[in-house]
């Protein structure tokens, strides 16, 4: 895992009141075809009952390992994807219940920033075309004869010199790169803005101002982020909640502080251990619980809990009764964990794998 931009400051946090984003019980299986009549034989469970809700102004941080489903979420925000199963609602309109025209006008409320700013800009396209692109569709949002204008305010405020204007992505670093993107991503003034992996392609000293980017417009134009990424110092320092993801389903939900310091998924656990410590004085001082074996494959996924062929707390139940996502009475109301043990996961603290 990539060392994290260290933040300057205290991680910021928004006043969060409307819900703007509701995901329930989101599902995609995608279908595995086999011989020449491409018969059917399975499905890969990409996604498998994810629920959460995004408030305005408010950053989600979603976290797993490679193959969780954290960008097939990401997707299906999007509607990049059509679901399996489940419902989206974005500031009360039902989603996948859009018609094309309707969805058209529903993406300008929603937009994505891609990971990698290498791939996704067109190279033959100037940064005026990239940025202005979303205008093609909706040339409503720009008063007519202003789009260069426009354009160029959008520049500014992501922190591009506006007299770039008519240069090339290749002309630009990676960082730039990235910027470009998130400024066509705010174009149309949506109120989410998915961020697939923003900052992975970038390297470590670029992510922070990357980062400090995100988190200004956010304050200028409260939008709501759901942040998905690998790294979770990154989300840590952007994020107000965060929700853990693991072989399709999330097993952890909480506040950034609830997650990183009161983790009480066994999964949650793993993940934070494996952080690197910026301090070399506290190094060695935390318990480091090493995982064993691989992510079971998503098209034939463990029965019970998912994490149960790996999880040094499993007990018989873990593999036949599947754990649900849910505040827990017994433990003071502590925030959403699917792990049948989760007091005792607290309790044990330093338990390991290895144990
Ligand atoms: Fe581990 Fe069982 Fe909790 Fe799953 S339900 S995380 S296998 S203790």
């Amino acid at each position: 895992m990539p060392a994290t931009p260290a933040p300057a400051t205290t991680p910021r946090r928004s006043s969060v009141t409307e819900t703007v984003l509701t995901a329930e019980n989101l599902v995609k299986h995608y279908p595995i075809k086999s011989g020449i009549l491409r018969r059917t034989i399975g499905h890969v469970r990409a996604l498998d009952g994810v629920s959460f809700e995004l408030k305005a102004g408010e950053t989600l941080g979603i976290v797993g390992e490679s193959g969780c489903g954290k960008s097939t979420l990401g997707r299906m925000l999007m509607r990049l994807e059509e679901p399996t199963d489940g419902t989206l609602t974005v500031d009360g309109v039902d989603v996948y219940s859009l018609g094309r025209s309707e969805m058209r006008r529903m993406r300008r409320d929603i937009q994505i920033v891609f990971q990698d700013p290498y791939t996704s800009l067109n190279p033959r396209k100037t940064v005026a075309d990239i940025i202005g692109e979303p205008f093609d569709i909706h040339p409503e949002v720009v008063p007519k004869g202003g789009r260069r204008k426009r354009v160029q305010e959008l520049m500014e405020q992501v922190g591009l010199a506006p007299e770039h204007i008519n240069r090339y992505p290749h002309q630009f670093s990676g960082g730039q790169r990235q910027r470009i993107g998130i400024a066509r991503g705010i174009a149309l003034n949506p109120k989410v803005l998915v961020c697939d992996e923003p900052v992975s392609a970038l390297d470590v000293s670029v992510q922070a101002q990357v980062v400090n980017v995100l988190e200004k417009l956010q304050d200028e134009l409260g939008l709501a982020y759901v942040f998905i990424a690998h790294d979770l110092g990154v989300v840590r320092h952007i994020s107000d909640r965060v929700g853990v993801m693991y072989l399709g389903k999330m097993v952890e939900l909480g506040t950034e502080d609830e997650i990183y310091e009161r983790p009480t998924h066994p999964y949650t656990r793993a993940l934070l251990s494996a952080v690197p410590v910026p301090d070399p004085t506290l190094r060695g001082t935390r318990d480091q619980i090493k995982l064993q074996g691989d992510v079971p494959s998503p098209a034939n996924p463990p029965s019970g809990c998912r994490f149960h062929t790996r999880c040094w707390m499993a007990q018989d139940i873990c593999s036949s009764d599947e754990p649900q996502l849910i505040a827990r009475a017994d433990l003071g109301g502590a925030h959403p964990s699917a792990c049948h043990f989760a007091e005792d996961s607290v309790v044990s603290g330093t338990r390991k794998a290895s144990d």
